[in-house]
């Protein structure tokens, strides 16, 4: 299939006003974490290749953000932005300004989003996206205001109606998973570690859906130190006959940075070479189904190294600059009784979610 050349395929969504956001030094979300993907993608020539270009974030639209929060939840925000005091959790801390830092590094995805409307891009990346654990009425798992919900609300305003949230990160995207379990038009598939000791302890197998959307919501988890061999099995036993069978017009994608062996705010230990194949998995289908039309929207991430190689893997794969990330030890790999598990999962996520959907 030949594509049509254009100007700039990638996006990437960048402002330094980003950097103002801050947790606090002893945060996984400090200064410098941003500016540092920032420095990565310049030294590694992505900013220079003719197909990538730097997106402007603007602040999400107040109508589409009183759309995916609660008043009382903004209210809340705006006050602790003014003031500097108050937390959103207990994981979360507030600070001065918070409001409107939180507006543009979620409103970069919106920003992103219609860009591809726009037919201007094919795909972007936010350093900054995947707020997936904000919920209607609150905030929580350094996420302020959920930028995967109202990327969906956007396109769904703008007649996109069969749209995939492929959420790789290693925490459950309990945010999105509440906004859309009852939505058909929405497909959500998150992968993430075991919910039974990991944040936000939520994302069941047995969590599939409500009403219509039954089968819609599809949740594998994965025991401590799972590693590339089991999680490309299971990727490859579950996510393509999903993704054919609901044919997305947009898929917003989570790529897992934080499953990474040497990111130890989680305990798995997938290397960039899985990140890597599920990127182009992810990237294919998106091409397949989708006119292209593919969101990356970072998540978590908080080693700089694993965080960084990532992205590269990432970018790699968007815009076709080659890019390969250092060789990657993992500290184990996958023993039997984590293949057990897995195997045990994936069945049991085929056979409460396939017959929904009538796939074989
Ligand atoms: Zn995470
Ligand atoms: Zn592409």
């Amino acid at each position: 299939m030949s594509q049509t050349p254009t100007k700039c395929d990638v996006g990437f969504i960048w402002s330094s006003s980003l950097e103002k956001f801050d947790f606090g030094r002893r945060h996984p979300i400090r200064v410098g974490r941003f500016q540092m993907v920032r420095d990565f993608l310049d030294e590694t020539q992505f900013l220079e290749q003719p197909n990538v270009c730097v997106i402007e974030p603007k602040r999400m639209p107040e109508d589409l953000l009183s759309q995916v929060h609660s008043q009382t939840y903004l209210d809340q925000v705006k006050r602790i932005s003014e003031t500097g005091e108050g937390e959103i959790d207990v994981d979360t801390p507030g600070f001065k300004g918070i409001y409107e830092n939180a507006s543009i590094a979620s409103g970069g995805t919106v920003s992103g989003v219609k860009a591809i409307l726009d037919g201007r891009i094919k795909h972007f990346l936010s350093p900054t996206g995947g707020f997936h654990h904000a919920m209607y009425e609150r905030g929580g798992g350094f996420c302020i205001f959920n930028d995967v919900a109202a990327a969906v609300y956007m396109l769904k305003s703008q007649g996109v109606n069969k749209i995939l949230v492929a959420d790789f990160d290693v925490h459950h995207g309990n945010g999105t998973q509440r906004y859309f379990y009852k939505d058909p038009d929405v497909m959500v598939i998150s992968f993430h570690l075991d919910p039974e000791w990991m944040y936000p302890h939520d994302g069941f197998i047995h969590d599939i859906g409500e009403g219509p959307s039954r089968g819609h919501n599809i949740n594998m988890h994965f025991p401590m130190d799972a590693g590339d061999a089991v999680y490309g099995f299971a990727f490859d036993e579950i996510v393509p006959p999903l993704i054919d069978w609901f044919q997305p017009e947009f898929i917003l994608f989570l790529p897992g940075f934080d499953a990474h062996y040497l990111d130890r705010l989680a305990n798995m230990t997938l290397t960039t070479t899985m990140i890597r194949y599920v990127a182009s998995e992810i990237h294919d289908a998106a091409h397949k189904w989708a006119s292209g039309r593919l969101g990356v929207l970072s998540g978590g991430g908080y080693h700089p190294d694993a965080f960084r190689w990532g992205v590269g893997e990432v970018m790699s794969i968007l815009s076709g600059h080659p890019y390969d990330a250092p060789p990657q030890e993992p500290p184990f790999e996958d023993d039997e009784e984590t293949w057990e598990i897995v195997r045990s999962n994936v069945s049991e996520v085929k056979r409460l979610v396939f017959p929904e959907l009538g796939i074989e």
